[in-house]
């Protein structure tokens, strides 16, 4: 049977090691421990098994112990060896996710006990599952980090759709970006991106952006028509899926009708057109025309 350990519950000690991990401290006095394990930071996909890499398949099978970021499903996590050891570090059950430095204190004592550590993150481990900060930090301790990637949100979430981010026709490029900048950052400055995206004629993809859809949504209408075809697609290739179909000068409103939360993404572009033109009724099609 697979073993998982969820955080240990908010307040005084919450990020002290979980039980196991302390017989994995080295003994008082003892020299260096032998480096003999290794880690790989595994991207788990949006969430259907069925989307994750063969590499990926193969690492988590062969681990022994996984750390596991929210969004990663059930299904996706049941795939671990009888007996491996699974430790939830992400906001599950309301705690407070775990903070970066002691996931990465775990990971380096367990690699240093010989452990086949796999670090298993939603969607793709380079974006936005902050890999690449998790991979210098390994990396400057010396732990040598393989990364597999899998297949981020937003495209799964424009596929579930049948529609492609590019398109010679509408969107000559596309951007992933964040709709939450990290606490003190300016963030992003939405009207210029969105005269970007106009002119150049590019797809945008917004992760995290529903709890600042309003604020977008104001923004990106400094650049771009209020007809502009908008995407919100919650919980992406799972089963509890759910999505609405809209123009930009609607999004905020649809958020609140359709009840969209989070995990959810934001994709805004005319490679949607053939779609919203499905939603509408032809009156509203031909004045848009
Ligand atoms: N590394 C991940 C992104 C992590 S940031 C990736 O490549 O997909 C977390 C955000 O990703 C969520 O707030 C949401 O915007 C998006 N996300 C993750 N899984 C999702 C899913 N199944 N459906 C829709 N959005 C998802």
């Amino acid at each position: 049977m697979t073993h998982t350990t969820q955080p240990p519950p908010a307040g005084p000690g919450r990020h002290q090691l979980p039980s196991y991990a302390q017989t994995l401290r080295p003994a008082e006095g003892s020299s260096v421990l032998p480096r003999t394990g290794r880690c790989t930071l595994v991207g788990a996909g949006p969430g259907d098994p069925e989307l994750l890499t063969l590499k990926a398949l193969k690492a988590i099978a062969a681990a022994t112990l996984l750390l596991v970021d929210d969004l990663v499903s059930d299904a996706i996590v049941a795939l671990a060896a009888p007996g491996a050891r699974v430790v939830h570090v992400g906001k599950r059950g309301g705690c407070q996710s775990t903070p970066q430095a002691f996931i990465e204190k775990l990971t380096i004592m367990a690699v240093h006990e010989g452990e086949n550590v796999v670090r298993l993150k939603g969607g793709d481990p380079f974006v936005f599952g902050r890999g690449g900060e998790e991979t210098e930090h390994l990396r400057a301790a010396g732990i040598e980090v393989t990364v597999l990637n899998g297949i981020t949100a937003g495209l799964a979430a424009a596929t579930s759709l049948g529609v492609p981010l590019t398109h010679r026709d509408h969107a000559h490029g596309v951007v992933f970006i964040t709709g939450h900048a990290k606490p003190g950052d300016s963030g992003t400055d939405w009207r210029a991106l969105a005269a970007t995206a106009h002119s150049a004629r590019l797809t945008l993809v917004i992760y995290m952006g529903v709890s600042g859809a309003r604020h977008i949504q104001n923004e990106l209408l400094c650049g771009l028509p209020a007809h502009t075809p908008v995407a919100v697609i919650q919980n992406a290739s799972l089963p509890q899926q759910r999505q609405a179909v809209c123009t930009l000068g609607e999004l905020q409103s649809t958020i609140e009708q359709e009840a969209l939360c989070s995990p959810s993404v934001i994709v805004v572009g005319n490679v949607l057109q053939g779609l919203l033109a499905l939603q509408q009724p032809l009156s509203q099609q031909s004045r848009r025309a």
